[in-house]
């Protein structure tokens, strides 16, 4: 019997739609699962894709069942599993075969991973996969980090399995070790931001306008037509129309506003924090889903504190307009920001990371797909020395436009008691990052007379003291 291609192991939601994905792609997969029954039954689901489905019960079986050097999946949660994994796999495998980590790891456990593997074990790489279910199973985005000769032993399953932008396949080697993996951390902070961003604008539609879902709903569809033409956009205003079949309620008002997360965007903003780059608008996003959990205590703070009614009445079309260009704004400096945290990643780790390509494997399949990824793209490929979005020539244009609106908005939140922890934080992000002149100076004055820090002067160089205490 011909030996299958590559291997998966996990045929959890991920991996059994990614393992369906490569096996319609006319690649010979083996799988395997810890809970037999699983894979039993995820082969009989497969109907006639199964023919390209080798399922096994042990990993021995599954070992033998792929053609050396074997390349081998791991779609399982992050952590300890995939350490386990590893353990069990790395005596059954050849120096030349293949671990590809495709679950949200934390970059420095990748790292941690390939070293070990190094010397004695296989190859490993770490892969990030974007798209959920759906991309799993019909085109993911893929940031691919490792040895640049393994990826491209496994470059002809990841090209056809991948989402398709015009064509071109949204996956890419980024660089090598845990180039991958932080990509994915950061797209994932960036899909934080870009969410809560949207939460602030519905809360001001809801809260301040008095609108109901149904009404809403709409306006992000027509949004959707325009500059912030997304993917969650769109799922904004399906979610808005979409009625509770028991109740006949719009479903959004019937779900409980506590926000789970699972750790990615959270390393997003300890990851930027430990590299000195201010990602603002990641961590009050962050931030906004920790005090979202915390519903006793809001429940306690409104009976102490009250909120306003909505009071502000239905808003004109230049009220909408102005949302959306406030929306536009908030949504350049996070992901500014978000790029400015993998530049900074890149030159401290030497990955070397092409932040082009980075914008351009985000513009399909992965969850903040977008054409704005695609203007994201051109900018870095017209001003290849540039980190910075804001310093780009078309997105300097774009904020400068939308700022206003952008500023409009925060302080008629800010008057109206409405909260917009995010978008606040992008406007303060460009207000101190266009000041020349800033109030580091008297950080700086503090700093010396109670610790004897020193300072620059702006007249001369060296480091000098103030005469503080008199001397
Ligand atoms: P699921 O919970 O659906 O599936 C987990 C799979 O891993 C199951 O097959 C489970 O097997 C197996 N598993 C769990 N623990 C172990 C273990 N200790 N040893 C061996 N196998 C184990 O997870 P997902 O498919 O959602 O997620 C998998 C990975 O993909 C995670 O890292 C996740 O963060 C990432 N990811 C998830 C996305 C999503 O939208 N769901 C999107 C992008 C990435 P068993 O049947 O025996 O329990």
């Amino acid at each position: 019997m011909k030996k299958a291609d590559i291997g998966l192991i996990g045929l959890g939601t991920m991996g059994a739609n990614l393992a369906l994905n490569i096996a319609e792609k006319g690649f010979r997969i083996a799988v395997f699962n810890r809970t037999t029954a699983r894979t039993h039954e995820f082969a009989e689901e497969a109907g006639p894709l199964a023919d390209n489905i080798m399922p096994c019960e042990s990993l021995e079986a599954l070992v033998g069942a792929i053609e050396p050097p074997r390349p081998i999946i791991l779609m399982v949660p992050a952590g300890s599993a995939v350490d386990e994994q590893i353990t069990a796999l790395d005596p059954l495998l050849a120096r030349d075969d293949i671990i590809i980590d495709a679950g949200n790891a934390n970059f420095r456990d990748t790292r941690r991973r390939m070293a070990a593997l190094a010397t004695t074990g296989p190859h490993f790489i770490g892969m990030g996969v974007s798209g959920g279910e759906e991309g799993a199973r019909h085109g993911p985005s893929i940031m691919v980090g490792g040895p640049e000769d393994s990826y491209r032993r496994i470059e002809k399953v990841l090209d056809a399995i991948a989402a398709r932008y015009q064509g071109q396949a949204c996956q890419a080697w980024l660089g090598p070790d845990g180039a991958g993996h932080f990509v994915k951390t950061i797209h994932n902070g960036i899909e934080y931001a870009d969410m809560q961003m949207i939460a602030e604008i519905y809360g001001i539609l809801r809260d301040g306008h008095g609108l109901a879902a149904r009404e809403i709903s709409p306006i992000f569809a027509r949004w959707n037509e325009g500059r912030l033409n997304s993917y969650l956009i769109e799922i904004t205003a399906r979610v808005l129309e979409a009625v509770d079949p028991e109740t006949g309620n719009p479903i959004v008002d019937m779900i409980l506003d506590r926000a789970g997360q699972k750790g990615t965007g959270r390393w997003s903003a300890i990851e930027a924090q430990s590299l000195g780059i201010p990602a603002t608008a990641i961590e009050a996003a962050v931030a906004a889903r920790s005090l979202s959990a915390m519903k006793n205590e809001r429940e306690a703070a409104q009976k102490r504190f009250g909120v306003p009614a909505p009071s502000a009445g239905a808003p004109s079309e230049e009220k909408l307009a102005s949302l959306e260009a406030a929306l536009f704004a908030g949504k350049i400096v996070a992901y500014a920001q978000g790029f400015s945290v993998m530049a900074t990643a890149s030159r401290e780790f030497g990955w070397n990371l092409p932040l082009g390509t980075v914008a351009r494997i985000w513009r399909a399949g992965c969850i903040i797909r977008s054409q704005f990824l695609g203007e994201i793209a051109e900018a870095f490929d017209g001003a290849p020395e540039t980190e910075n979005l804001l310093a780009t020539p078309a997105f300097s244009a774009f904020i400068e436009e939308a700022h206003p609106h952008l500023r409009q908005v925060v302080a008629q939140s800010a008057e109206s008691e409405l909260p917009v922890p995010s978008l606040s934080a992008a406007l303060a992000h460009f207000d101190t990052f266009r000041r020349a002149r800033g109030t580091a100076n008297l950080i700086q004055a503090q700093r010396d007379f109670f610790g004897a820090h020193g300072f620059e002067r702006v007249d001369r160089d060296g480091s000098h003291h103030g005469a503080w205490h008199g001397s």
